[in-house]
């Protein structure tokens, strides 16, 4: 069937109805009501100028509205431009001046912030998203928002009523219901620019269509076979504003009519007491979440035995987590692979007892890989080999906004996809990620996966958390650096961690510098960010 993202939440609308499609601090939304307010939105924002081709930046945590917004801004077929509200206004700037949206939904925290921006860049129409009444006060603390500046954007909106432009959500939903003979968007447009996470350079607006997004969608639920249509709860824990929420706590989720319980972010005590109310059944997270998680449940403080899927992503799963995941939660967690330029998914470990953990499994439903020489990708390597792993499939992006040279080393003739990342495959099929390309440390002429080193610090009983980074020495030549995070009340010197390293590890591989750190710099899935830990290393 050719069904664009719209068409799949109207075909949900109208089989599972009166189910409950969100769930936000204990007040739910129905799948009638959703499809409701999608409708009127849209005819807000049509009514506010929003045409097909425009960008509607969201620049909003996980919330209903942000919901809402995502799909009446597709129903008209604009593109949607998903942002981190909790990014500073350089950064928002930056992202602006890329994509150059006409529109944008705001939370009211930022909404001077994207008002205030240079006039050759700020959108023609702003809607403010108040969620003050529905967010308890703890929870805005731990988001950092600026509670004072909420209130100053809310009261200067009350003060000019009649500013034709900026609007509030309530009255941007108040008009009409759209009417249906409004045109809409086709499987070929383009429904979302998301940006990657910038861990290896500034972030690039990846084009995903419809097609795009509805082939990843119905993947994952292939993935999943074991999903009850109409009869699971997912946790959306990760943010919407990033590819792997959206794919699998959105898009996947509503078309299976699972009900969504959405979190502005992820936050044990948040968690715990929504589980009391709505036991989650499915949680696709990242594994700091599910060590913190599995930790809770070993102190009795939450049950997850109703959890009977985990997919882990974005880094790599470490074999300890899953083991201590399964033993707290009675289901199995297993780990897949993708990038924002696969909208997200291209691989997964088959959902049972022939997953291999350590790896991140095998190629998606008509999905292709191919491991080749990064210096030259027309030359394919054999099993066991590791090289650039390629993806080829009907998820994989159509380019970058306004950036052809990287889409042109990016994706290759005849649809590949260059992911940058370094893979072998076993001979069975099963992949496993080795490094990134950009990562990887050059010293003395050997390379070293910053990976590999960080396995086995963390296998050193003091050490929580390792990343590993190069440092460049004389003569343009690399040395291996190390940052550390100790276990609590742990004194274990760096020279011990050198002698540690060195009994498992090649003299190459073992860091010239260790230094203890209290926290990792981590984007807000929970990434680590070598590249911040490079330069900290450097400065400090
Ligand atoms: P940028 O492209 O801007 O540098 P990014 O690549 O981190 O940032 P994303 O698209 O969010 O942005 O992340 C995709 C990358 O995440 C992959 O290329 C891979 O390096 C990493 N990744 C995803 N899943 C896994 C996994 N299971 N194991 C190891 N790495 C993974
Ligand atoms: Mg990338």
């Amino acid at each position: 069937v050719d069904e664009t993202l719209v068409d799949m939440l109207d075909a949900s609308v109208r089989r599972f109805g009166r189910r409950p499609a969100l769930e936000f601090f204990g007040a739910t939304t129905t799948y009638r009501e959703l499809g409701e307010q999608v409708a009127r939105a849209a005819n807000g924002l049509r009514r506010m100028g929003v045409r097909s081709g425009d960008r509607v930046a969201l620049v909003l945590p996980n919330c209903p509205q942000h919901v809402v917004a995502f799909y009446a801004a597709l129903r008209l077929g604009a593109i949607v431009v998903e942002h981190n509200p909790l990014y500073t206004p350089r950064e928002l700037r930056h992202q602006f001046e890329d994509h150059g949206a006409q529109f944008a939904v705001v939370w009211d925290a930022v909404h001077d912030t994207v008002a205030g921006l240079p006039s050759d860049v700020r959108p023609e129409g702003i809607v403010s998203v108040d969620l003050t009444r529905a967010m308890p006060f703890a929870q805005r603390m731990a988001l950092r928002l600026p509670i004072a500046k909420a209130r100053d954007a809310r009261a200067k909106l009350t003060r000019r009523p009649s500013a034709r432009r900026v609007t509030t959500f309530e009255k941007l939903c108040g008009t009409r219901p759209l009417s249906r003979r409004t045109a809409r968007p086709t499987l070929d447009d383009t429904a979302l620019l998301q940006y990657t996470s910038g861990t290896t350079g500034s972030p690039k607006g990846a084009m995903l269509t419809h097609r795009n997004l509805r082939a990843n969608a119905m993947q994952g639920r292939a993935w999943v076979a074991g999903l009850r249509e109409g009869d699971e709860v997912f946790y959306g824990v990760l943010p919407l504003f990033h590819a792997y929420g959206l794919t699998l706590c959105l898009t996947t989720a509503l078309s299976i009519g699972a009900q969504v319980v959405l979190f502005p972010t992820f936050d044990v005590t948040l968690v715990t007491k929504a589980a009391k109310r709505t036991p989650p059944t499915f949680l696709p997270a990242v594994p700091p979440i599910y060590d913190q998680l599995a930790r809770a449940a070993k102190q009795g403080s939450i049950d997850l035995g109703t959890v009977r899927f985990a997919i882990s992503g974005a880094m790599s799963l470490p074999v300890p987590t899953v083991t201590r995941w399964e033993e707290a939660s009675g289901g199995l967690l297993v780990e897949g692979y993708g990038m924002t330029e696969a909208s997200p998914i291209a691989l997964g470990n088959p959902m049972g007892p022939t997953r291999r953990p350590g790896t991140v499994g095998v190629p998606f439903p008509s999905t292709a890989i191919r491991v080749v020489d990064p210096d030259d990708p027309t030359s394919d390597l054999g099993a066991g080999e590791s090289g650039e792993l390629l993806v080829r499939g009907p998820q994989v992006f159509s380019g970058y906004w306004n950036r052809p040279q990287e889409t042109a080393d990016t994706l290759l003739p005849g649809g590949w996809l260059r992911t940058g990342d370094i893979a072998t495959v076993s001979p069975d099929g099963f992949v496993t990620i080795v490094d990134r390309l950009k990562e990887l440390i050059i010293t003395g002429g050997f390379n070293v996966s910053p990976t590999e080193v960080e396995e086995v610090l963390v296998t050193h009983p003091d050490v929580d958390q390792a990343a590993v980074v190069a440092l460049p020495r004389g003569q343009g030549g690399e040395q291996v650096a190390a940052a550390v995070v100790l276990r609590e009340g742990a004194a274990v010197s760096p020279d011990a961690l050198r002698d540690y390293c060195g009994a498992h590890l090649a003299s190459y591989k073992v860091p010239r510098r260790i230094v203890v750190v209290d926290e990792l710099p981590r984007s807000l899935v929970g990434k680590v960010l070598r590249r911040e830990v490079r330069e900290r290393l450097i400065g400090g």
